[in-house]
C-alpha cells in the first residue's frame, strides 16, 4: 500500500496505543456486547482515563487540544470492530464540537469536562419519526416561556440515546418558517419531561445504542441554546462535512479490515486441493477489492488533510460519505462469500462487519441525500 503521510510519531503512539486498548479491552468482549445490546458502561470510562474521549476539544474543556488526525485514529482502530467506534465518534467528535462552537461558556463548563471523562456521555437529536432526510420538516418545537424555552417532541434511532447524559437537540422555534425556523439545544437528561424510550433492536451494530427520546415539556434555559435562534439549520449545515468525513473513514478502516481477515481465512481454507486463495477468481476479485480499497484511503487522506484545514466542502465531503461506505459494503459483500458458509455465522467476525456496513449508507444523510448534495454543484 502507498505510505501515508498525514501522520507523525506523536499520531503513531497514540494509535499503539488504542490499538493495545482494543486488543485487551474490547476485542475480548464484543460477542457478550452483541448479545447484551450494549458495551460496558466502564468502557467510556477507561477511553477517557486514556484521552480517547474528546481528543480534539481545546485543554481548558478537559480536551487534549490536539487535532482531528486523533479522532481519526480511534475510528480506524474501533470502528472495524463494531458499534463502540461509531458511538464515540458521535459523542467526541460530532456532540463535543457543537457544545465548543456553539455553547454558551456555562455549557462548555458544566459538560465538556465530564464528557472527556466519560462520565457523561453525548447524543445528537434531529430525526423524528415523520422526518429523517427532510430534517426542516421536524415537529419538535421550543416554546419561549420566561429565561428559557419548553421542549415538547420526540426524536427517533439516537445514538447513544440509552446512556446519554445530554443530548443536542434540534427543535423548531419558529415552526411556520422551514429551515430558518430551527434552533439547537442541549438537553441534560436530569431535566425534567426528559424520557428514554426502548432500546431500538438493529439488524447490525447490535451493542450499539441506539434509542427514542422523548421530550414532554421540557423546561430548557436561555444559556442551552447553542448559538442564535433559528440558527440551528446554519449550524448543522456547517458541522455535517466533519461527520459525513468520520463515516467516510470508519468505511474504508472496516473494509481494509475485512480485506485482511478474508486473505488470511483464504490462504488457510482447502478446497480441491489447495487454498481458497490460490483460485484465479479469489486472487482477481481481492486485487480489485484491494485497488478500489488504496484508491478510496488517498482520496481519505487527502479530505482529511483539508479538515486540518478547515477546507473540507459540503460536496467532497458528501462525494466521500457516498461512496466509500458503498465501497466498504460492496467489499464486505464480497469478502463474506469467500468465507462460504462460515461467513454466515455470527462467531465469524466478516458477518458482523457486513450487517454492521449496512448503516452507514443511511446515517449521517442518506447516500440519496449525498447524491442530491453533490448534484447541485454540477
Ligand atoms: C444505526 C442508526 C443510527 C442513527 N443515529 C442517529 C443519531 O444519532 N441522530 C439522529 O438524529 N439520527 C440518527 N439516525 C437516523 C438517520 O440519520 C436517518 O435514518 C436518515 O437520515 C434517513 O432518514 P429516514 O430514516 O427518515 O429516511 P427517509 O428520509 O424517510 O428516507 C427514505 C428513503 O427515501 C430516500 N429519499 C429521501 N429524500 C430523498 C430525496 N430528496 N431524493 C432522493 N431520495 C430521497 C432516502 O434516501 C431513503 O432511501 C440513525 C440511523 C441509524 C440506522
Amino acid at each position: 500500500m502507498i505510505e501515508r503521510t498525514i501522520f507523525n510519531e506523536d499520531h503513531d503512539r497514540f494509535r499503539d496505543m488504542v490499538r493495545a486498548f482494543a486488543q485487551k479491552s474490547v476485542i475480548p468482549h464484543l460477542i457478550r456486547w452483541d448479545e447484551a445490546g450494549a458495551v460496558d458502561r466502564d468502557v467510556w470510562r477507561q477511553c477517557g482515563e486514556l484521552g480517547m474521549l474528546c481528543p480534539a476539544i481545546p485543554v481548558d474543556y478537559g480536551g487534549a487540544g490536539a487535532d482531528r488526525l486523533f479522532s481519526m485514529i480511534v475510528l480506524e482502530e474501533l470502528a472495524p470492530l463494531g458499534g463502540l467506534g461509531i458511538s464515540l465518534a458521535m459523542h467526541s467528535d460530532i456532540v463535543a464540537p457543537y457544545l465548543v462552537a456553539f455553547g454558551t461558556e456555562e455549557v462548555r463548563r458544566k459538560y465538556l469536562p465530564l464528557m472527556a471523562r466519560g462520565e457523561a456521555i453525548g447524543a445528537l437529536a434531529m430525526s423524528e419519526p415523520i422526518a429523517g432526510s427532510d430534517l426542516k420538516a421536524i415537529r419538535t418545537t421550543a416554546t419561549k416561556a420566561g429565561d428559557g424555552y419548553i421542549l415538547s417532541g420526540s426524536k427517533i434511532f439516537i445514538s447513544n440515546g440509552t446512556e446519554c447524559g445530554l443530548a443536542v437537540v434540534a427543535a423548531k422555534t419558529d415552526p411556520r418558517a422551514d429551515a430558518k425556523g430551527v434552533s439547537l439545544f442541549v438537553v441534560d437528561a436530569t431535566m425534567p419531561g426528559f424520557a428514554r424510550g426502548r432500546k431500538l433492536k438493529k439488524v447490525g451494530l447490535k451493542a450499539q445504542d441506539t434509542a427514542e427520546l422523548f421530550f414532554n415539556e421540557v423546561h430548557v434555559p436561555a444559556s442551552h441554546r447553542l448559538g442564535e435562534e433559528n440558527q440551528g439549520f446554519a449550524y448543522m449545515m456547517r458541522e455535517l462535512p466533519w461527520e459525513r468525513m468520520q463515516i467516510a473513514i470508519a468505511a474504508i478502516a472496516s473494509a481494509i479490515q475485512a480485506l485482511a481477515m478474508t486473505i488470511e481465512y483464504a490462504r488457510e481454507r482447502q478446497a480441491f486441493g489447495k487454498a481458497v486463495l490460490d483460485f484465479q477468481n479469489t486472487r482477481f476479485k481481492l486485487a480489485e477489492l484491494k485497488s478500489e480499497l488504496q484508491i478510496a484511503q488517498v482520496f481519505v487522506d487527502r479530505c482529511m488533510e483539508l479538515v486540518l484545514d478547515d477546507g473540507l466542502d459540503a460536496t467532497t465531503a458528501a462525494m466521500a460519505k457516498y461512496w466509500c461506505t458503498d465501497l466498504q459494503c460492496k467489499v464486505v459483500d464480497e469478502c463474506l462469500q469467500f468465507f462460504g458458509g462460515y461467513g454466515y455465522m455470527h462467531e465469524y467476525p466478516i458477518s458482523r462487519a457486513w450487517v454492521d456496513a449496512r448503516a452507514q449508507k443511511i446515517y449521517g444523510g442518506t447516500n440519496e441525500i449525498m447524491k442530491d448534495i453533490i448534484s447541485r454543484s454540477l
